[in-house]
This record gives structure tokens, sequence and C-alpha cells, in this order.
């Protein structure tokens, strides 16, 4: 059962060979089989068999839908109520969210059955997984290796079978990074797309919630249930949202496909490049064009992304004080100790070194110098993209320079860390949606194709990614120790 698809799931279920309580107690067993995967922070057990038992009702009378029923896990970044909301942080570890994420929400309303809450970088800030207070979750390709981050957990709980999909975040790549390091397919939607309602905010001006999954197929179907406009969000898009299944099957005769030559220059591993040509051999063969584009701007993606990121995580950190929220030091002075204390004690490292770097940014005599300079240089990175996206329908591109890498190789040297965002941060700086899929493997680990398109193009990034999925089988390819 845990290998099926949304669609033969939601089959299964319908035909009654199997019932949603039995789905449940599948899956719940496999996550008790594999802890060693430190894929999950907290499991809710209970209330998984609860809403099972309620979802067995609505499909014995015939009121279901797609999703109703079928095992998944949220990111620990979404508000889900009355569960413990970590954000894998110590000074989360004791916050019990009093309501839900939209996304939540609106997932819980198609009937879905949350099994739990799964592993991160802490707060977002990572690209290992290993930043998280609960430690680092691992590979299913290789459990030395990282699954990438933030969404390090979700990735895990997707490849190895321990939920049928789940949520992720993104903000300079925290969907895709992993997805490609775990072999899953992953999209991050159009800023704005997906409610931001209820998720902890990292960097509001770049954060967007996505899903991550077996398929382009169930992408699509997640994303129609995640997507729309939210009152609760005011930077939520007032836009319709497409039926995404529509036309996922549509042929791609005529499609032309952008190939940035800044991220085709040295530097791009030989490895990754080889399963980058084989993928656009593939898109030639189903009728796709190539075409060069430039986008000169984007060797500045990483610097304005690691300006903007963590001055907007200093300003939306300071709300953890000690006072309002999580955790509080024991016996404080005065108030600038228990400040200092409860902050002092409860963040991570990597954390105080976003917050202090933001704060730095945005001090007076330093504003102009580094975030009003970097914001200019998101401009231009968004005009290159514009600009090539006029020319082209989709731009493809590697996710990641390398697979995985090994647990703890990188920890040690932040800057090595930030340079693995390369192929994604500057997405997120334009506001696009960016989709990454499975398209091969390097030394028996994965290795993904991104697929960017234009704004409230999901719709034929996911027709893009489905076509090839199709003719290959790279997304169906499961990791031999946990199947
Ligand atoms: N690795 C990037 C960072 O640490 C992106 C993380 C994310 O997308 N949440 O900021």
């Amino acid at each position: 059962m845990h290998t099926q698809t949304i669609s033969q799931l939601a089959h299964g279920l319908r035909s009654g060979q199997f019932s949603s309580v039995e789905l449940t107690q599948h899956f719940l067993d496999r996550i008790k089989r594999y802890p060693e995967l430190n894929a999950y922070i907290t499991v809710t057990d209970q209330q998984a068999l609860q809403a099972a038992q309620q979802a067995d009702i609505k499909i014995a009378a015939g009121t279901a839908d797609l999703l109703t029923g079928i095992p998944m896990a949220h990111k620990d970044i979404f508000c889900t109520q009355g569960v413990k909301t970590s954000c894998a942080s110590k000074m989360l570890d004791n916050f019990i969210a009093p309501y839900n994420a939209t996304v939540v929400d609106k997932l819980n309303q198609a009937g879905a059955v949350m099994l739990g809450k799964l592993n991160m970088d802490e707060f977002a800030m990572g690209s290992s997984n290993e930043t998280s207070f609960y430690g680092a979750a691992k590979n299913p390709w290789d459990t030395s290796k990282v699954p990438g981050g933030s969404s390090g957990g979700s990735a895990v709980a997707v490849a190895a079978q321990l939920a049928a999909y789940a949520t992720g975040t993104d903000t300079g790549g925290s969907i895709r990074q992993p997805s490609a390091l775990c072999g899953i397919t992953g999209l991050k939607p159009t800023y704005g797309r997906i409610s931001r309602y209820g998720m902890i905010a990292y960097a509001s001006s770049l954060d967007q919630a996505g899903p991550m999954a077996r398929s382009a197929e169930d992408t699509a179907i997640l994303l129609q249930a995640m997507a729309g406009f939210d009152p609760k969000d005011s930077t939520s898009a007032d836009e319709p949202v497409a039926d995404y299944l529509a036309d996922i099957n549509q042929p791609l005769q005529g499609l032309t496909i952008g190939l940035p030559k800044e991220f085709f220059a040295e530097g791009l591993n030989a490895d990754m490049a080889t399963v980058l040509e084989t993928a656009i051999a593939e898109y030639r063969k189903l009728g796709a064009t190539t075409q060069e584009v430039s986008m000169p701007n984007l060797k500045l993606a990483i610097p304005a992304y690691y300006v903007i990121a963590s001055a907007e995580c200093s300003a939306n950190l300071s709300r953890f004080d000690g006072v309002r929220f999580g955790y509080r030091c024991q016996h404080p002075q005065d108030l600038t100790d228990l400040y200092v204390r409860s902050r002092g004690e409860a963040f991570g490292k990597e954390v105080k070194r976003r917050i202090l770097m933001g704060t730095y940014a945005l001090s007076a005599g330093y504003y102009d110098a580094y975030y009003l300079k970097a914001q200019k240089v998101r401009r231009l990175i968004s005009e290159d993209f514009s600009k090539a996206l006029s020319e082209v329908d989709v731009i493809m591109s590697p996710v990641t320079p390398t697979p995985a890498f090994g647990i703890g190789e990188k920890l040690a040297d932040p800057i090595e860390m930030y340079l693995a965002d390369i192929y994604t941060i500057a997405i997120n700086l334009a506001g696009l949606p960016a989709l990454s899929i499975p398209a091969g493997f390097i030394n028996g680990l994965p290795a993904g194709l991104q697929i960017i398109g234009n704004y409230f193009q999901e719709a034929r990034l996911l027709n893009v990614a489905h076509r090839y999925q199709q003719t290959t089988g790279w997304h169906q390819q499961l990791p031999e120790d946990f199947t």
C-alpha cells in the first residue's frame, strides 16, 4: 500500500481493498519501524486513527474527495491546533498551536489524515536538516548522507514511504532541494499562491508553502487543495486557481526550453551536467526545442538572498522573547536578563548567526549599503527572469550542485552550506514557481531537474513534468532498504 500514488490509494479506498484505518495503521507501523530516519518530530497516532475512522464513514457514504482518508504529514512549521508546533527549535519545543494554518485547514477539509509533524532545519534555516533541535533527518538512499533542507523530514517521509505525501515550505529552495536529494517531486508555487497564514515566518517576502509527493500528478492534486486566496494573509494572491489536472497530459510539441548559460558555465559538476543533458534529450524526443538564455545577475543571488532573508528573519524572530511564546529561562534577574538568556539558550547557532547578520544589515548606517542594495539586486534578478521567460516557455536547470553530501560535511562552514542553494535561491527572489523532479542517479544517489515557469503557470510546469514522468521511470525508483 505504501508505494502507491494518491490516485491509486483513493481507488483502493473506494473499491474497498483497504480502509483508511488500515492504511493509516500501516503507515504508523512503518514510522515506528524506521526511527533511525528521524523524519518525524511528533507522531499523532490517536488523532490519525480517529480522522481515518471519520474518513471511512465518508467513503462508505460516497461523499469522499480524492484526498479523503489518505495519510500525510506536515512540516513542523505549520500550526496545528492542539498539537506541538516546534519549528524544530528548542524555543518552541513546548508550543502547542492554538489554531490551524490555512494549509492545514484546507487539507483537513479535503479529508487528509495527519500522521504527525515532520523534522526540518530550525526555523527553516539550513540546506541539510542538520540545524534541527531534534537532530538531523537521514537520507533513505544512504543514511550517512543529509536529506537536504530545510524540509528534510518531509522529503524523507515521502521517499521512505512514511506518508503518502507531505507539505513543505520554500524560502530559498527548501522544498526543491530536499526533493531532489531524496528523489521525489516537489513544487514551490508562485509567491502568494498558497496562504502563509499559520506558517511560522522565516523571511516573509520569500516564504511559500507547497506540496511534496511521488509524482507530478500527485503534486497537481495537492496544489488544487492547497492553493487559493486567503483573506487572513495580506500577501495571498487574489487570482483564480487553475484546474491543475485538466491539461496535465497535453503533448509537449513546440515547447521551448530556456537553458541559462550562467547555470551551465564552469562550476557545474560533470555528473550533474550529464543528468541534465540526458533529461533535456528526453524533452527533445517529446517535441521540445531548447534555446540559450542569459541571466547576467544570477551570480548575485546568494549574497542578495542572505542579506534579505537574514534581515527579515531578524524582525520575524524578535517575537520569541521568553514572554509571549515558547521557552523562558529559569530565574531571570530582570527583563533584560530574561530576553538575553531566553533567546541565548533556546536559539541554535545558525538561527543566531542569521539574526546577527540581519540586525547588522538593517542597522542605521548600514541599511543603504546592504539591505537597500540587496533589494535593488533582487529587482535586477526578477528582470533577468522576465526577459528570459518572454523568449521561452520554461527554464530548466539543476536543483543542486551535487547529490546529497555527508552528514557533518558542511556544518562547520556556513558559506559552503549557503552555496548549496545556488540554483534555487534566485527563483524565490523573483517570486516565480519552480518544480523539482527526479531525473537520474549519481553514484546511487538521486539527482533532480528544476523546471521554472512564469507567474501562476503551475499548471504548465506540472504538465511539463508529468509528460516526462510518463516516459521515464525515475520518480518510481524507491530506496531499497525502506520498501
Ligand atoms: N537554505 C536556505 C536558507 O537557509 C533556504 C532555506 C529555505 O528555503 N527555507 O535560508
